[in-house]
This record gives C-alpha cells, structure tokens and sequence, in this order.
C-alpha cells in the first residue's frame, strides 16, 4: 500500500563537501525540528573500520563485498551526542581519524558498498515523522523525492581551518597543510567516482558558507528550511 506523501517522513538532504559544516547544520536542524540526525559518512566511516580490522585492502572490491553480511551499524544517541556502533561496539572514537576519512573515501566508491548503506539511511528516516542525513548523495540518490535539499559550499581553505577546529577540539593535533591536502584529495575522489558521485542535486539550494559564521549558517538554513516544511504541509492541506 502506498504511503500519502502528508503521512511520509519529511525528510530534510544536507550534502556538501568534507567540511563544509554539514554536521553542525544537521545537528542544529535536528535538534531544533525534533527530527533525527542521521550521519550518513559515519556507516561509510564504520564499513571502512571493520575492513581494516579484518586486514582487508581497501582497493580490493569483491573482498569488502564480501565483509558485509558481517557488519551491522547503528546510530545511537547517548547524552545529546550521536555514536556509531559497530556489531554492537561503541565505535565513534575510531571513525574520526584521518586514516578513517581517507578509507570512508576509497570505500565508499565500491557499489556493494554504496548499495548496503544506502538501504540502511532510507530504513532510519523512514523510522522517524521527520529526518535530517546528512551526506554526498542524500538529494540526488538516497531522497532524490525529498522536498528540502540544501547543498552546502565552501572554499578548502576555510573548510580546512574548521576541520583542523574540530580535530583539536576532540583532542586530535592536526597539522592545517596535511588537512588541506587531504580535504583537497576527498573532494576529487568524492566528486570524481562513477557511482553516486558528489553533486548538487538540480533542485538543491545551494548555500554558500566560506564568509559566515556557523552561528549565521544555522539561523539562515533554519529559516530556509521552516518556509519549506510550511509550504509542503500547506500545499497538502489545500
Ligand atoms: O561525511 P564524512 O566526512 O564523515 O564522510 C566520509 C566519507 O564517506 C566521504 O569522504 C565520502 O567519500 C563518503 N560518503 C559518501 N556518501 C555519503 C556520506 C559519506 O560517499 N552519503
């Protein structure tokens, strides 16, 4: 039986390069609408992490292929903050490592992969009245039917300098040169692969984020984003 489009998940596509503050835009976004967040890069991040663990190179395809049946991942929210498990193991820590984003990177171009983590983000949101994912290819593969799509842009040097932030937030030290560098090389592996490459979706916003504060990126989505929810629960009321 098909679903009425007033009684489906509203599902909010958040996609943008590495570093372009999608994370804190979908988290706020979330937080604010009561919906939930989901962090695509983070099944993609733990998939990369397992094949690691069982010594698993991660240019050879039919060998990860091979690994999936034996992972199982799930977003957890513990105190205010989402965590990855993996097979059951608190994994968030992890994930986060600049060895980790370089793997999510190769991996994530193999189809089986794309495939498998694809059908668990559409089984989340459809478990919500309303999510946020937050990824590459949320407007254009995962929710290409969603009603709010924002493409988030920034240049790498900027892009750079806040991941650099983030890291030593965490406690990570980071060197800026070798984040540049690596944020340069994901955007080409990332907007360069044959399947389900970085792009923005033809009905995507695109918001351009290098000049404004995070603070500023939040209020004005937040406000962009509410016009739409209106105007799609007006436009199936009349
Ligand atoms: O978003 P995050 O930096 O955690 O993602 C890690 C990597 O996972 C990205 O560089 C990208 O290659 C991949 N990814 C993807 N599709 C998504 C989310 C992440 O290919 N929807």
């Amino acid at each position: 039986m098909e679903i009425a489009p007033e009684h489906q998940p509203f599902i909010i596509a958040i996609d943008g390069p590495a570093g372009s503050g999608k994370t804190t835009t979908a988290k706020a976004l979330a937080k604010e609408l009561g919906f939930i967040y989901v962090d695509t890069g983070a099944m993609y991040r733990a998939v990369a992490l397992f094949a690691q663990r069982r010594k698993v190179l991660f240019t050879d395809h039919d060998a990860i292929c091979a690994l999936l049946p034996d992972v199982d991942i799930r977003l957890e929210r513990k105190d205010g903050e989402q965590h990855t498990l993996l097979n059951g193991k608190d994994v968030e820590t992890h994930i986060r490592t600049q060895e980790m984003s370089r793997a999510a990177s190769d991996i994530s171009a193999i189809p089986c992969v794309r495939e498998a983590m694809v059908d668990l983000q559409r089984r989340a949101a459809r478990e919500a009245h309303g999510a946020v994912l937050e990824g590459r290819d949320i407007g254009t593969v995962v929710f290409p039917d969603s009603p709010c799509k924002i493409f988030l842009v920034a240049d790498a040097p900027t892009r750079a300098r806040r991941r650099k932030l983030q890291l030593e937030e965490k406690g990570i030290s980071a060197d800026y040169d070798t984040i540049l560098r690596e944020i340069e090389e994901r955007d080409r592996n990332d907007a360069g692969r044959e399947h389900s490459p970085l792009r923005k979706a033809t009905d995507a916003i695109e918001v351009e984020t290098t000049n404004t504060s995070i603070d500023e990126q939040v209020s004005m989505i937040l406000s962009l984003v509410q016009r739409r929810i209106d105007q799609f629960r007006k436009g199936h009321t009349e």
